[in-house]
């Protein structure tokens, strides 16, 4: 999205809310706060927005269903409690967003999924479908396989991994502070809330390093370099108090609470570097006049039937390039099917592609979202 568009126009949104604004003191999830962050969210949604939540909170629950009076230190048992107090996490949003007519689905994802090309693509088509279904995803890490959150305290940086997964409009990093200050409030009395900056401009991280709870679990430091990772996908970060009343309603009431981080360049620049900077192209496929056209015309995605060669090995989720009768480049992109199966499907309508391969994993072959044209 471009810098000027205001929050209140964003469309999708990735909501991310740490232990400390769910739970009572880290034993037990406080249900006033659910209830709370359920409505807010289901008002969003209500007025056309889509949300996925980020959420923590399962060990905590664990914990309490454990009948555990502390925390306990050993990594195992905190993975153990963070599996059975997940059970009650999804039961808590599910019952209430039931209430407003939502339906939830629970999503667990460590942050090597989401490098893994394949596993990208999987994660992304399911929670494009999710959206689409105007159901309400509700993240949190797998902590059965990863442990960042649990050790660190990172849940910010999966927020802003799932924000590029989906091309978010705007993450939403809620935390106990009022958003990011320009420096320690212990020593320096005169620190001031950042409200706007640029993501990933590096004097952040130096605010963030000094400013309070810094060091501590999800500090401010993790939330000021997820905002450069959501910025890679044209995302908006918004850093804000969650003990702010109603704080999402005032945020996409353009409210200006906090701290906003924007990208320096539009979603399409960002998504065109990514593609660009981290992947290396495992083959080519030769479209006809008539693909060449649509891609360039009306931003289409490429279906089969466009399509008259395919080279190289490639597997789904592979970046390939797309060349015009002429040979030269038109665009790139995260391709669907493996360079076999894209072999069978080529020149062929997307209806045909169940027969063709005995299943269908998406009608493109690639989809618009993960295509960019060169210029
Ligand atoms: N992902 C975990 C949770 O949801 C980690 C939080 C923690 O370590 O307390 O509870």
């Amino acid at each position: 999205m471009n810098n000027a568009v205001p929050i209140s126009r964003c469309q999708r949104w990735v909501v991310k809310i740490g232990s400390a604004l769910l739970t009572n003191d880290g034993k037990g999830l406080a249900v006033d706060a659910i209830d709370d962050w359920v409505a807010q969210i289901a008002d969003l949604r209500q007025a056309g927005r889509e949300v996925l939540l980020v959420s923590s909170g399962a060990v905590a629950e664990g914990i309490t269903r454990l009948g555990w009076t502390q925390r306990p230190h050993a990594l195992h048992e905190l993975q153990a409690a963070a599996a059975i107090g997940q059970m009650g996490l999804v039961q808590a949003y599910e019952s209430r967003f039931q209430k407003f007519g939502l339906h939830t689905a629970q999503v667990l994802l460590t942050h090597e999924d989401l490098s893994h090309r394949q596993r990208y693509l999987n994660a992304r088509s399911t929670l494009r479908t999710l959206l689409d279904l105007g159901v309400i995803p509700i993240v949190n890490e797998n902590d059965t396989v990863t442990t960042d959150e649990i050790r660190l305290g990172d849940n910010d940086t999966l927020a802003a991994l799932v924000a590029n997964l989906v091309e978010a409009d705007v993450l939403v990093l809620l935390t106990d502070q009022q958003g990011l200050l320009d420096g320690d409030p212990r020593s320096n009395p005169s620190a001031r809330l950042v409200p706007e900056a640029l993501a990933g401009d590096p004097a952040l991280e130096k605010m963030a390093a000094s400013s309070a709870g810094a060091l501590g679990r999800g500090g401010m430091l993790t939330k000021v370099r997820a905002a450069a990772r959501a910025a890679r996908s044209g995302t908006v970060t918004l850093i804000a108090s969650g003990h702010e009343p109603a704080v999402l309603q005032r945020l996409a009431a353009d409210e200006r609470l906090g701290t906003c981080l924007r990208p320096s360049s539009g979603a399409v620049a960002a998504r065109k570097q990514w593609l660009a900077g981290h992947l290396r192209v495992r083959g080519r496929l030769l479209l006809d006049e008539g693909a060449v056209k649509v891609l360039r015309g009306a931003g289409s995605s490429l279906l089969p039937v466009g399509v008259t060669r395919v080279e190289g090995e490639f597997v789904r989720g592979d970046l390939v390039v797309c060349v015009a009768p002429g040979g030269e480049e038109v665009a790139r992109g995260l391709v669907n099917y493996n360079a076999d199966e894209s072999s069978k499907i080529i020149g062929q309508p997307s209806s045909r592609i169940e027969e063709l391969l005995g299943y269908v994993d998406e009608t493109e072959l690639i989809h618009r979202d993960n295509l960019v044209l060169t210029d």
